[in-house]
């Protein structure tokens, strides 16, 4: 595959397990841009306990967000990053409308791709899922079977649900999520810059919606 450069700034939004990093992933490859992802930024500060590291562990820990300030001052640090010289993705920013804002004051951003998914495709998707807790294979009750029931075909270990893949938090992870990003899509499709994505399909046919997209905009 050849690597475009091209100057791009590019928002993902999808609700969990939407296959959002693995989407940002492929794009980050094909587009040769960055791919900006809050969560993990933080959990970084977290783990070399900086002085943002520090503010926001409790946040992180409830599953709130983050202030406003910190996460915004912590996005304009990484973004002048020489990396991010010919544009990035961000995922998992802007979160609310007074980040949006401030990311509008930085920067334009060329793109918002909007994956769309039904919600109890999702909660289906997550609550089959099993992990091997010892080679880290994942399967799923119905669309992924292992040849004997619960066990591992790799490893033969016993597998197990993540505890963030339990229907009552899978359910309360989407509601917040539906309740914090709906106010910002209606933003972003105001401004004429955002795209829906329809994430039911297949990994590929969702990437392919995306470059479309993305190739639609290029300068
Ligand atoms: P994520 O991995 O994107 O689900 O983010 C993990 C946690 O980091 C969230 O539950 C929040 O506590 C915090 N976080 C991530 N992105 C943001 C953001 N844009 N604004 C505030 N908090 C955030």
């Amino acid at each position: 595959m050849h690597r475009l450069v091209i100057s791009m700034k590019l928002v993902i939004f999808g609700p969990p397990s939407a296959g959002k990093g693995t989407q940002a992933q492929k794009l980050s490859k094909k587009y040769g841009i960055p791919q900006v992802a809050t969560g993990d930024l933080l959990r970084e500060h977290v783990a070399k306990k900086t002085p943002i590291g520090i503010k926001v562990k409790s946040y992180l820990d409830s599953g709130r967000l983050g202030p406003d300030d910190l996460i915004v001052q912590m996005i304009g640090e990484r973004v002048s990053k020489p990396d991010c010289i010919n544009g990035y993705l961000l995922d998992g920013f802007p979160r609310t409308i007074g980040q949006a804002q401030e990311l509008e004051k930085m920067t334009d951003i060329d793109l918002v791709l909007n994956i769309v998914v039904d919600f109890e495709a999702l909660v289906e998707r997550a609550v089959g899922r099993r992990i091997c807790p010892k080679c880290a294979a994942v399967y799923h009750v119905k669309f992924n079977v292992p040849q004997a029931q619960g066990i591992c075909d790799k490893c033969g270990s016993k597998l197990i649900q993540r505890d963030d893949d339990k229907e009552e938090t899978v359910r309360r992870r989407l509601n917040v999520y539906k309740e914090q990003t709906a106010p910002l899509v209606e933003h972003y499709r105001k401004k004429g810059r955002l795209v829906d994505i329809d994430g039911s399909s297949g990994i590929d046919a969702v990437f392919a919606q995306m470059v479309k997209a993305i190739d639609g905009i290029k300068k």
